[in-house]
């Protein structure tokens, strides 16, 4: 049998000018690589990134399986009508399909719905025998003690940082109404037995760094401690994603730091408490604790790149200027500023949907970059968002903000390829931003 799975492309969907198209992705997903690993060895199969790979519809294949987010979905369903058109079967999945797996049926002989690896055995199974079912349904979540290295090796390594890319743990407690992993990977985190993570890390070819795709390395502190502890022997530099809460234990975050922790993400979302809980109506000023956590990984010689969200509904263009002052008083190293996007399948969707403030359900504007606009903000005008974002991006990645920053980060990090780094990935935000 072969096989081909595909990751459609976002940028196509939207119809990117090469200007805003990216030339190279920091890290692939694991999606694929990971249903690439339980096709049987007697079986063939290749991984498409259609970002940066063209797909070729004459190729002789037997199965075509196609995993996207929200703004590929209009290119996976005009690559699913090609192949069938062909005659040949398309299967789909991921965080959309889940979501709005009618809408996919339209376009799929069969959708998966929930963590794939669990039905996709069955999947393969059925196709064989000439009876693959309209719909896989996930039953519950996966044991990761039962998921299995990832087919790195079928990536294309050129069209990434690095591919040397891992996840210790799935699921998230903390319930962000913008976010769709709890009701993909479930709201119990899940994590993987640490003898199995370093397993895989060991058997990778050493790349500059390793990459933990956990939405939260410190949700459980006790298997923090243990896969920290396990991973300081093999001498590797690795970055992650953290809660800001990392600022409130120090015995972890020194762990980190010794076993080789160089950067880590923290998703603040918002200086105001609204961003981490259902309630959307809290206000409570978040800038004194994320100030802490900053200071911490700074001591630590960790880069800090935070990630902030900005449309909620206590929202006004003021919380912008708040933000960047923010992040210029703390000396963050990098930060990203996005407006809030109601992705299907999230409690955000579900509730602007019964308000009825989404205009567009286009999906291919479902983005942050370029902005997307796609519902009716509470204190601002979609315009009024996207300007004034541009414009603080510009300010925090101006000369006169990126020097002075680079030579702060020479005498924190002591490390003058650290501080290259970061004068790269200034001036990619620089690109990003149209200076
Ligand atoms: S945004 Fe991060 S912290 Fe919030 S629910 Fe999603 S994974 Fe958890």
């Amino acid at each position: 049998m072969n096989y081909l799975l595909i990751n459609a492309s976002v940028a196509k969907a939207g119809n990117w000018s090469a200007k805003i198209k990216p030339k190279i992705a920091t890290y692939p997903s694991l999606a694929l690589t990971l249903l690439a690993a339980l096709i049987p060895p007697e079986d063939n199969v290749r991984i498409i990134n259609e970002e940066f790979e063209e797909i070729d519809f004459e190729e002789k294949v037997d199965l075509v399986g196609i995993s996207f987010l929200t703004p590929a979905a209009p290119r996976a369903y005009e690559i699913a009508d090609k192949f069938r058109k062909k005659g040949i079967p398309v299967v789909t999945g991921g965080v959309h399909v889940s979501a709005m797996p009618d809408e996919a049926t339209g376009h799929s002989d069969s959708v998966v719905i929930g963590e794939a690896e669990i039905v996709w055995p069955e999947l393969l199974r059925d196709f064989k025998n000439g009876a693959l079912k309209k719909r896989y349904k996930a039953d519950g979540f996966i044991d990761l003690a039962k998921i299995p290295r990832a087919r790195m090796e079928l990536l294309n390594r050129k069209h990434y940082i690095t591919t040397n890319v891992i996840q210790a743990s799935r699921g998230c407690s903390f319930g962000c109404e913008f976010c769709s992993i709890e009701k993909m990977f479930g709201k119990k985190t899940r994590f993987r037995p640490v003898e199995h993570v370093i397993g895989e890390i060991k058997a990778m070819k050493k790349q500059k760094v390793l990459l933990f795709t956990d939405d939260n390395l410190i949700i459980n502190p006790s298997y923090a401690r243990e896969l920290f502890t396990a991973v300081k022997p093999l001498k590797r530099y690795w970055m992650g994603e953290a809660s800001w809460t990392i600022g409130n234990k120090p015995e972890i975050l020194k762990l980190m730091k010794e076993s080789g922790c160089i950067g880590l993400l923290i998703g603040f979302e918002s200086i105001h408490e609204q961003a981490h809980t259902k309630k959307v109506s809290k206000h409570k000023d978040m800038r004194e604790a994320y100030m802490k956590t900053i200071k911490a990984l700074h001591e630590n010689q960790i880069v800090v790149v935070g990630a902030f969200v900005f449309g909620f509904d206590n929202d006004n263009i003021s919380t912008l200027d708040e933000t960047l002052n923010f992040c210029l008083e703390t000396n963050i190293d990098i930060a990203e500023f996005n407006g809030i996007i109601p992705f299907p399948g999230t409690p955000l969707y579900s509730r602007l949907s019964k308000e009825g403030r989404i205009f567009t359900r286009e999906w291919e504007k479902y983005t942050y970059e370029p902005p997307g606009k796609v519902f009716h903000l509470k204190n601002m005008s979609n315009d009024e968002l996207n300007h004034n974002i541009h414009r603080i991006y510009r300010d925090f990645y101006s000369y006169k903000r990126i020097f002075p920053r680079l030579i702060r980060a020479l005498f924190l990090y002591k490390n003058i390829f650290k501080v290259f780094y970061l004068f790269i990935i200034f001036l990619g935000f620089r690109k990003k931003t149209d200076f």
